[in-house]
């Protein structure tokens, strides 16, 4: 079902900067960790594997040591990313120390941290990645590439407006939409503050909020409506680069799905997030990491699977949701380029990984519900395991972290994980247009 990401990678490789003569980049015979571009033997390029979070594998781990290479994590518990660093032989500095390659860290950085960062450091999150992250800036930056490149091109998340501010315009909305609609806390996660009114007057008008159309027609399997976590990392704003993770997790309510409203306010019906789900008695997890398409969290391919077998064409949805992600990014781009530019001294310092949620209809239309500031990378189950840790190995790998010098490359290893939808500043949105 992956097929059209190769051509994806091929056009790119073809089109884009030294792309090719990084892409067959492999282990040596040297180290099995360390990679070294084409055009150079004196980069290393230092590859990340999953296996070390389960193996103490001497050869692994001595790679990091060999280089001397360290890591601080500020303000996050991420036992994932300390487990898979420590293994590859990184070691842990004291979150105040500026001695790091790497950062990662569970917030925004302040300008000052920034600005001090040198060649060799790299961190996390970019400056005003919030553009994407915060659902009020996100619906206000795709809805301003709706009226400048064509609503229907950019319709990709569902109506929504900010309250109190719009208050007026989505009550006349209201009375050609009787809905339901949904409301959200505008800087919430992990489903916190959310329901569901089929009237004005059931908003609390307590806090800013963003009143979204409910998607009230989701494609179910078994009857459950499910969303779709993605991982995208992006590696550069200018020019803008993007991989997609080529898998993610599918989260399914614990509830039949029924779209009378008689059960609106049954969250564990209409909400998916496993924080709200895992509290239900009903929730069932699985503990084989091989099973992939058990209980309540499937891995995505596992649902792509079933969609084929049911006659659905998935080979367009995922062009859909890749069309999707490409978009969201782009809405934000020029703010965050901009702020990289005031405030990012080197242009290889930032990386940022973000967790993309994706409600499918019935109709095979996939919606973007929001845009994850540092995903979840918590590992409940041992599909969450299998998942994160190929899908961090990988992230790490393909950030080049090296010795004072970073290349970028996509990695051939097994089979291509993250799939690279790369492509020159604005040349997509003149595809868009035409
Ligand atoms: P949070 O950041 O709190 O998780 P989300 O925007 O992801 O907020 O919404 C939580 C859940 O609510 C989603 O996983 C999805 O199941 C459901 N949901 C959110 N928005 C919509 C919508 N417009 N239509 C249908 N379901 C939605």
């Amino acid at each position: 079902t992956w097929d059209w990401n190769q051509n994806v990678i091929e056009r790119n490789v073809s089109s884009s900067l030294n792309f090719t003569c990084l892409y067959n980049l492999s282990p040596t015979r040297d180290h099995p960790c360390i990679s070294w571009g084409s055009l150079s033997k004196t980069i290393p390029i230092l590859l990340f594997f999953p296996e070390a979070v389960v193996s103490k594998d001497g050869s692994i781990s001595s790679v990091g040591e060999r280089y001397n290479m360290a890591f601080k994590i500020v303000r996050t518990e991420s036992r994932l990313v300390r487990e898979i660093l420590t293994n590859h032989g990184f070691h842990e500095v004291h979150p105040n120390s500026n001695d790091f390659n790497l950062m990662w860290t569970g917030s925004h950085l302040k300008p000052y941290v920034l600005r001090s960062l040198q060649d060799f450091q790299k961190v996390n999150h970019f400056p005003r990645s919030h553009e994407l992250t915060r659902k009020d800036r996100l619906y206000k930056n795709i809805q301003r590439m709706q009226q400048t490149h064509g609503f229907k091109n950019f319709h990709i998340v569902p109506q929504t407006f900010v309250l109190p501010a719009e208050y007026q315009e989505f009550c006349n909305c209201f009375a050609k939409d009787k809905g339901p609609w949904i409301i959200k806390p505008v800087a919430s996660s992990r489903g916190r503050g959310i329901y569901l009114v089929s009237n004005p007057n059931q908003i609390s008008m307590t806090e800013n909020i963003l009143v979204s159309r409910y998607i009230n027609n989701p494609l179910l399997i078994d009857g459950f409506k499910f969303d779709v976590r993605l991982y995208v990392l992006v590696t550069s704003y200018d020019p803008l680069l993007i991989y997609v993770y080529e898998e993610g997790l599918a989260r399914f309510a614990t509830v039949k799905y029924d779209r009378t409203s008689k059960n609106i306010k049954n969250t564990f019906m209409h909400l998916t997030n496993y924080s709200v789900n895992k509290k239900s008695s009903d929730y069932v997890s699985c503990d084989d990491p091989e099973v992939e398409d058990y209980g309540n969290k499937w891995s995505m391919s596992a649902v792509l699977r079933y969609l084929k077998q049911e006659g659905k064409d998935t080979t367009s949805l995922m062009k859909q949701v890749e069309d999707l992600i490409v978009k969201a990014v782009l809405s934000a781009e020029l703010q965050i380029a901009t702020a990289c530019k005031t405030f990012v001294p080197h242009k290889t310092n930032c990386f940022e990984l973000y967790g993309f949620d994706v409600l499918i209809d019935s109709n095979l239309k996939p919606w973007l519900l929001e845009v994850n500031l540092s995903p979840s990378l918590a590992c409940d189950a041992p599909l969450d395991l299998k998942i994160k840790a190929s899908m961090i190995a990988d992230m790490f790998s393909l950030v080049g972290e090296c010795i004072r010098l970073f290349m970028f490359y996509v990695s051939k290893r097994k089979k291509h994980i993250f799939q690279c939808i790369e492509f020159l500043n604005h040349q997509i949105s003149y595809q868009y247009e035409s």
